[in-house]
C-alpha cells in the first residue's frame, strides 16, 4: 500500500502486515507516523495480511461505487481514521473488486463496517452513520467497551 511522506511527498510503498510500524520515508527518513486516513485493499491476499498481522485492530468499509449510502460514510470514515489514529487501521475493501472476500464474510449489505481484532472479525455494523456512532458501535475510542 502506498503512503505519502509528510515531509517531501515521497510515495512509500508499505507492506500491508507493516502499516501499523513506525515506517520510515525512503528518500528522506521522516517517520510516516500513524495511519490519519483510510487506506485501500487492494487485493485478497492483501487484505488476509492487513487483519491477520496488524497488531491495529482493523476497522474494514465493505463498499461499492454505485452505493450512495457508502458515498455518504466515506468522510466519516476519514474523520475516524484521523481521529483513532494509532489505535486503529481504517481500511476500505470495494466489493466490486474483491467479490470473493465480501463472499467470505456473508457481506449483504453495503456499506457494511467489520471491526477485525487480531484476524478475528470482533464487531460488524450496517448503514450510514456518524463517524462517533460507528466508533461507539464497534467499541472503539473513548471508555472501553468491555474488559
Ligand atoms: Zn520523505
Amino acid at each position: 500500500m502506498i503512503r505519502r511522506c509528510p515531509r517531501c511527498d515521497a510515495k512509500n510503498r508499505i507492506p500491508e502486515a507493516k502499516l501499523d510500524a513506525a515506517a520510515l520515508c525512503g528518500q528522506c527518513r521522516t517517520p510516516l507516523g500513524p495511519l490519519t486516513a483510510p487506506i485501500a485493499v487492494e487485493s485478497a491476499a492483501g487484505f488476509d495480511t492487513l487483519v491477520s498481522k496488524s497488531s491495529l485492530p482493523v476497522l474494514v468499509d465493505f463498499w461499492a461505487a454505485w452505493c450512495g449510502p457508502c458515498r455518504a460514510v466515506a468522510p466519516e470514515l476519514e474523520k475516524l481514521a484521523e481521529r483513532l489514529a494509532g489505535e486503529v487501521v481504517v481500511a476500505r475493501l470495494d466489493t466490486e473488486a474483491l467479490p470473493q472476500v465480501a463472499g467470505r464474510y456473508g457481506i449483504r449489505s453495503i456499506p457494511t463496517m467489520i471491526l477485525f481484532r487480531e484476524g478475528a472479525e470482533a464487531a460488524r455494523v450496517s448503514g450510514a452513520m456518524p463517524h462517533d456512532e460507528i466508533a461507539r458501535r464497534v467499541g472503539l475510542g473513548g471508555p472501553r467497551a468491555r474488559v
